[in-house]
């Protein structure tokens, strides 16, 4: 691996190392990557090896407490995966979108580092390996089904190991995971599932939760295959099964394992699960109990919402979000605000944004863009600030089709604040 900086002081700078030297080994080990790197290099003194030109060098560098050896390695390139999955929602994207948005990212080095699932098709043996030997866990692993032919209809790989092998293997060496299973009407649900949810449950205590979500699906699908979503008497009957095997698992295992998206509860119009029954809210990322976690937070704020520095009187605030979560909001803000005591000072009106760029089957506020929020604001007048989803915007703040929060409040003449207590951003 090329230097790809060398921090000034530091016992790699000390030794001599320089950019562009290529990092070969630590002590015995080699040095592929950054985890390679992690793994070797976590004591206080180690041979490092490195090759300048045709020459190879080795140097003992050794760090005090809480410095480091001073060695930057560049940025990997992020692995995309080989398949096409038939559900995959990269390729329901409309145009116009963050560039990153069309990256079909598959690397087992960002699930370790970011959460991100992965189907694991694209590992090599000498990957496998390494992941046992340097105990690199948890990770999350797209399951999807474990009958093969089933995975492979769904996933669409060229690659064809079986994923049961693999997990098996994984689990002996005590590689934790989570897993997900991406549910899809009358493919991978039923007897396909209820064998997966069986095959996963053998690997407890390794695998450590499965959540079962619904096939999100656009109106970006013509060339794409057929797929429908679920009813909402299939979804009750889904929420009682998997009720059932929730409490069996609890009793056998003294955890829940298996856990349904929010959407499915929603889907039946049945009430969600209590918040303890999501234990520590483990696959929150995936859409399972975020309604019971936003009640919590909403029970824990001593205030719900930052008063606007500038303003005076009461307030006019229009809370938008998707279509799936307009009917909870508007059940959960009025006792939410009587509580703290601020309904006297803030008039509340929930708003439900129609999502315009995937279409409506595409109900969360996360996938609504800066687009939908102008179009929906269009006729909206007398509010003195818009509320708005933090899981709308990326870590630098910008929209699915690339508006910030100031381009937003600009267009609807409207300040804007992004989740309850975020700052309040005016239009430019
Ligand atoms: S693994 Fe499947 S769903 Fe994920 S990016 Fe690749 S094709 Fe899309």
């Amino acid at each position: 691996v090329k230097i790809a900086a060398v921090t000034e002081s530091s016992p790699a700078a000390i030794a001599g190392v320089q950019v562009d030297d290529e990092l070969i080994a630590i002590d015995d080990g080699e040095v592929r990557d950054f985890l390679d790197y992690q793994f070797l290099a976590s004591d206080m003194a180690h041979d490092f090896t490195f090759r300048r030109g045709n020459n190879t060098f080795t140097v003992e560098l050794v760090r005090q407490g809480g410095e480091e050896f001073g060695i930057e390695l560049p940025d990997e390139k992020v692995r995309c995966c080989g398949n096409k999955c038939t559900f995959c929602f990269i390729d329901q994207n409309p145009k116009g979108l963050r560039r990153t948005l069309y990256v079909k990212d598959e690397d087992y080095r960002l699930s370790l580092t970011y959460g991100n699932y992965v189907t694991l098709t694209n590992l090599e043996e000498w990957e496998i390996e390494r992941i046992m030997e340097q105990n690199l866990s948890p990770l999350y692993v797209s399951v999807h089904a474990t009958d093969p032919l089933v995975r492979r209809q769904l996933l669409r790989s060229r690659h064809t190991d079986e994923i049961t092998p693999i997990l098996e293997r994984l689990t002996a060496a005590g590689i934790r995971m989570h897993t997900q299973i991406v549910l899809v009407p009358e493919v991978n649900d039923g007897d396909c599932l209820r064998a997966t949810l069986d095959d996963l449950e053998r690997l407890v205590p390794e695998v450590e939760t499965v959540a079962i979500v619904p096939v999100g699906l656009t109106a970006h699908r013509s060339r794409l295959a057929k797929l429908r979503e679920f009813t909402g008497p299939e979804a009750a009957d889904l929420i009682d099964e998997i009720t059932t095997r929730q409490s069996r698992c609890l009793e056998t295992y003294g955890r829940r394992i298996h856990f349904l998206a929010d959407e499915f509860y929603l889907l039946a119009s049945k009430p969600l699960p209590p918040a303890e029954d999501y234990e520590d809210f483990p696959q929150i990322e995936n859409g399972v109990g975020m309604i019971r976690r936003f009640e919590h937070e909403l029970d824990e704020t001593d205030q719900l919402i930052t008063k606007a520095a500038s303003h005076t009187g009461r307030e006019r605030i229009g809370l938008l979000t998707g279509t799936l979560f307009t009917p909870v909001l508007r059940k959960l803000l009025e006792p939410a605000l009587e509580r703290t005591g601020e309904k006297g000072t803030f008039d509340i009106e929930v708003m439900t944004v129609q999502n315009r760029l995937f279409g409506s089957p595409v109900t969360v506020a996360g996938l609504l863009s800066g687009g939908d929020i102008i179009e929906a604001m269009r006729e909206q007048t007398g509010w003195d600030r818009v509320l708005l989803s933090p899981e709308m915007f990326n870590s630098d703040g910008y929209t699915l089709d690339q508006m910030t929060a100031a381009d937003m409040a600009g267009a609807i003449h409207c300040p804007i604040q992004i989740d309850f207590n975020g700052p309040v951003v005016s239009g430019v």
